[in-house]
């Protein structure tokens, strides 16, 4: 491995000498094999500064639904660039992309745009307060909605720190966050509507807000269970609650209206940020006029200098040129290259018995190592606590034994498609993992049967 990695290995060392860690985001600093240096990427494929190649399912980690480097969004943006980068002043392209963006989505009313999911969360947060008078905020064990101090709870808690499962613990998820934060914040359990039901009639009409992953993509890429989010929808509304869906990952890339179309659900606020753009600096937080509103107002405030640059938007708009170009096609082309990998993985899996979860859709599934059950099926993973018993060890073997071989994913498990993953690229992709299965996976497995052998 230090070979093929030389020029990574060196430029890693000699970043942290000047760089936090080496890495701009602590999540990259977890990369397996190690945090690697990219020099170009085109399409589905990247290539690192050693010169080896990969096919690339990171994607950005989420953006590039279209792809690397994709050009006619290159071109928008480029030509954008050279009539001027930034205004500090409105533009015709932002209330193009707005006007588009209400007539694609369907909670927007009203939008605003930003730079980063984060933010867009954050004012999402405080429109929901502002428009209650409440202050606590209802939030999912094992979801991520940023990582700003009173939202950045509860992401992987340990579980014996975090106690009673129907109703955990809020912790935080990095040291220095303000310890009071977690007096207005509710973790709840995910895909348990029992659960929401209960705390909501008891404590409603103190909560500001639910905000929720229409689907988990943070852990495990979980569906929700039928009826949830529609139950979690009549409850808000019932108790007086603003619905937040983050839709950061899900957005423009579960369906062209997200997973609020998707489920047919409509939430009254929703972020979207990632896919609406193909790699372009640019979130959005769109919702009802209700909420929406006290932005316009100003009686709620919101800014920043760097919100809709032009480059970004005229981005923005390019992507969404693509995506709803032929009636949307790019959608059934990423279904039916997702569909064949997923079950392609799936059924390599099985032909070696190895226990395995594949789960989620075909932009964005899922795939972890699990232990068997009884009845000698996969466990099924419906929320984080159940989430816990996939394998991560023997994960992130798989990963660094797949990366060695030219596909690149994410440690997490997550698997995001793009529309010119082609047929050779998953043809590609299943041979590598069918080696790995055989070489690393089966192996792991035996050593780990001899080191505990079953109980007779
Ligand atoms: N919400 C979700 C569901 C996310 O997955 C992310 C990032 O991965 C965010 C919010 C934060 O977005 P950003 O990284 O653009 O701040």
């Amino acid at each position: 491995m230090p070979e093929r990695y030389a020029k990574s290995i060196a430029h890693l060392e000699r970043s942290r000498k000047s760089l936090a860690g080496g890495v701009s985001s602590n999540v990259r600093a977890g990369d397996k094999p190690l945090p690697l240096f990219f020099d170009r990427g085109l399409g589905s494929h990247l290539w690192d500064v050693d010169g080896n190649e990969y096919i690339d399912y990171v994607l950005g980690r989420g953006p590039l639904f279209l792809g690397h480097t994709q050009l006619e969004v290159i071109d928008a943006t480029c030509r954008q660039l050279q009539r001027g980068q930034i205004y500090a002043a409105q533009h015709e392209l932002e209330f193009e992309l707005s006007e588009r963006i209400s007539r694609i989505i369907p909670c927007a009313d009203l939008v605003r745009f930003g730079i980063s999911g984060s933010e867009a969360v954050h004012v999402a947060l405080r429109l929901a307060r502002a428009a209650t008078g409440r202050q606590t905020i209802i939030k999912f064990e094992g979801q991520y909605h940023g990582w700003l101090d009173n939202i950045l709870y509860s992401l992987s808690p340990d579980p014996t720190r975090a106690g009673d499962e129907r109703h955990p613990a809020a912790l935080a998820e990095s040291a220095g966050q303000f310890t009071s934060a977690d007096s207005h914040l509710v973790i709840l359990p995910w895909n348990n509507f029992g659960v929401l039901e209960e705390y909501l009639a008891q404590h409603g009409n103190s909560i500001a807000a639910v905000i929720t992953e229409p689907v988990m993509c943070n852990t495990a890429v979980i569906p929700p269970l039928p009826g949830y989010l529609q139950g979690m929808r009549d409850l808000c509304t019932a108790h007086g609650i603003a619905l937040i869906f983050d839709e950061v990952i899900t957005g423009f890339r579960l369906s062209l209206s997200g997973a609020q179309g998707y489920f047919n659900v409509v939430p009254d606020l929703t972020i979207f940020g990632k896919a609406i753009a193909n790699g372009m600096p640019i979130s959005c937080l769109a919702g009802k006029e209700k909420y929406m509103g006290l932005i316009a107002s100003g009686k709620v405030g919101h800014g920043g200098t760097y919100n809709t640059i032009p480059p970004a938007v005229a981005g923005a708009i390019a992507t969404l040129d693509l995506l709803e170009f032929n009636g949307g096609s790019v959608y059934k082309t990423v279904e039916f290259a997702g569909q064949r990998l997923m079950n392609g993985i799936k059924s390599l899996a099985e032909k070696r018995s190895i226990p395995i979860v594949v789960q989620g859709y075909a932009s964005i599934f899922y795939v972890g190592f699990s232990s068997i059950n009884a009845t000698g099926d996969a466990q099924a993973i419906y929320d984080y606590r159940s989430s816990l018993a996939l394998n991560q060890e023997l994960y992130s073997e798989f990963v660094c034994a797949m990366v060695d071989r030219g596909i690149r994913i994410i440690p997490r498990g997550n698997w995001f498609l793009s529309s010119v993953h082609s047929d050779a690229d998953i043809d590609a992709t299943m041979s590598v993992v069918d080696a790995v299965f055989l070489e690393v996976v089966s192996n792991a497995m035996r050593e780990a049967r001899n080191i505990n052998p079953p109980r007779t």
